[in-house]
């Protein structure tokens, strides 16, 4: 039986989202965004009240929430400002292998870390020389004793500096490609860690991207994810819990530069009467509501497929790829609607422009999400 409406548990995430974004997140979206600064104190009420870490399981202090109920909490936050949702959603990419592939001891450790207290972590997979391209990253893992020394370096780590723990992919074995990657849990506070510069991004600026090198880092063998050789499909995999969520995030994105234009479009006139009374302007917006429900079911669907056990892949690709190229689209035209004062920073929809664009780059390319769905219908 199909049945599209949410239940009463997740209306009631929604609303506390919703509320949660009105009231401590748009009002200090605009200062975030200006500054740069982390909104370490929203984050740490939005964990306070529930609204973070909602996938970790129960049994390590999380939860236990499905992907779903993860879509429709980080719409609404992303409706409040996408910086701040990203800030807060790094943590689920950074959890993913864990779930994925730890053992008890680890998932006890370094969930219970973040469901214990307001503390984040960081995914690090991405290289100066290699984002899309994984294999071809350098960074190697070699085996000493009972430990590893990991050396190498890692760009654009969303939560970089405030991470209390990073996952990193790194060859264990370079002669055997994507088969001889692993994957690691790094505490942050292990020496031979430097963390760079704040990179000041295009949008989404209050979310925290910086360059991560590793000086042999010397680990315990216990922190390796799974076994030697399983990292590249640990990391991958994680996508397919996250990418519905960030295709949620901008789907919130995509809803609040609509809701911006038709606000707008009501009250702007041109030749005696409301913007909104032009064919022109109302059928952008419609063409606006009808792309935002398409995303919206797509990022559902994907959801409750991998909730229900099973494989998602394909659909979590069309997600992403469908709701970043309608956020940006739909910004564009929010900006449009806006005739001038759109180019302003003195109004919203500026900013809902630059925070778009990344949607279409991080957790894989539009193109790579492409790729993805070839390959799927080809293989
Ligand atoms: C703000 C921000 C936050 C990020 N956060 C993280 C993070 O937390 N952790 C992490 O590990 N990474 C993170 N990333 C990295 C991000 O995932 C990569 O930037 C992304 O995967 C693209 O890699 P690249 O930048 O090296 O581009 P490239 O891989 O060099 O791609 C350049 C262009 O070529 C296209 N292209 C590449 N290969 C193909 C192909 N086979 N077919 C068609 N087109 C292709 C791409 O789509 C793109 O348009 C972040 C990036 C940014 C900007």
């Amino acid at each position: 039986m199909m049945n599209f409406a949410l239940s009463e548990e997740q209306t009631q995430l929604q609303e506390l989202a919703r509320k949660f974004a009105k009231e401590e997140i748009i009002p200090k979206a605009a200062h975030h965004d200006e500054t740069g600064e982390y909104p370490r104190e929203i984050a740490k009420k939005a964990w306070e009240v529930g609204l973070m870490n909602t996938h970790i399981p129960q049994e390590y202090g999380g939860l236990g929430l499905g992907v779903l109920e993860g879509c429709i909490i980080t719409e609404e936050l992303a409706y409040g400002c996408t910086g701040i949702a990203t800030a807060m959603e790094a943590n689920t990419l950074a959890a993913a292998p864990v779930i994925v592939a730890g053992n008890d001891e680890q998932k006890k450790e370094f969930l219970g870390r973040l469901s214990s207290e307001a503390r984040f972590a960081a995914y690090c997979v991405t290289e100066p020389g290699a984002g899309s391209d994984v294999s071809g990253i350098r960074t190697q893992a070699k085996k000493l004793g009972s430990d590893y020394v990991i050396t190498g370096s890692k760009m654009w780590i969303t939560n970089g500096s405030v991470a209390d723990w990073y996952f990193v992919l790194a060859y264990t074995d370079p002669s055997q490609k994507h088969k001889g990657m692993s994957g690691f849990i790094v505490p942050a506070d292990t020496p031979g860690i430097t963390v760079g510069k704040k990179e000041w991004n295009m949008g989404q600026r209050s979310s925290d991207t910086r360059g991560i090198s590793f000086d042999e880092v010397k680990i315990p063998e216990k922190y390796r994810l799974g076994r030697e050789g399983e990292g590249f499909k640990i990391a991958m995999s994680a996508f397919d819990h996250t990418r519905p969520a960030v295709a949620a995030g901008a789907v919130g994105l995509s809803r609040r530069a609509m809701d911006e234009a038709i606000q707008y479009a009501k009250t702007r006139k041109t030749f005696g009467q409301p913007i909104a009374n032009y064919q022109a302007i109302s059928f952008m917006i419609a063409d606006m509501a009808r792309d935002i429900e398409a995303a919206r079911l797509l990022v559902h669907k994907a959801a409750w497929t991998i909730d229900q056990g099973q494989r998602n892949t394909k659909l979590a690709a069309m997600a992403k790829v469908f709701a970043a190229d309608t956020a940006m689209r739909i910004t564009t035209d929010a900006v449009q609607v806006f005739g001038g004062y759109g180019y302003s920073k003195e109004y919203p929809v500026e900013k809902l422009m630059r925070d778009a664009k990344i949607y279409q780059i991080y957790e894989g390319t539009s193109q790579i999400q492409r790729l993805i769905i070839s390959r799927e219908l080809f293989d």
